[in-house]
């Protein structure tokens, strides 16, 4: 057996009136991360952790912002997409770990939800897909607190 360590970022402006959908799950907040897609910035990052360990081009390539079929893009299926991508190379992941870094949405009452929806796109057991949200102190970095960062690490097996 071998594996295969991936690391992915993402990071997006956080903007009044869009829906705010992170990990899959729409949050209750009054802005959300803009982007071509649904700017969900979190299975951004988790895409390009796999696509990264698996030797492939990252989300970016795949899914240009310069292509209209993406635009307003499902997440979600970008990701499945991915999954599908990653296991016809020949590998499987093994768990995934997550960091969101915003001043924006509460994250802790959500990271349930989230882990599950990532579970279930990833075909991993909960307890192998972990979340953890991190205010940024108060420091204004990321757009004066109007951003989202996420640093996902994933281990693929094959
Ligand atoms: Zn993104």
């Amino acid at each position: 057996m071998s594996t295969r360590v991936g690391t992915g970022f993402d990071l997006h402006r956080l903007v009044e009136g869009r829906p705010c959908i992170l990990g899959g799950v729409e949050l209750p907040h009054p802005s959300g991360p803009a982007g071509h897609s649904d700017g969900d910035a979190v299975l951004h990052a988790v895409a390009d952790a796999l696509l990264g360990a698996a030797g492939l081009d990252d989300l970016g390539t795949l899914f240009p912002d310069t292509d209209e079929r993406w635009r307003g893009a499902d997440s979600r299926a970008l990701l499945t997409e991915v999954v599908r991508r990653v296991g016809a190379a020949g590998w499987r992941p093994i768990n995934v770990d997550v960091v969101i870094a915003t001043e924006g949405p509460r994250i802790a009452p959500h990271r349930a939800a989230m882990r599950a929806k990532m579970a279930e796109l990833l075909g991993l057991a909960v307890d192998a897909v972990n979340v953890k949200g991190k205010s940024l102190e108060g420091l204004g970095a990321l757009a004066g607190g109007s951003g989202v960062a996420v640093q996902a690490v994933c281990l693929l097996e094959r």
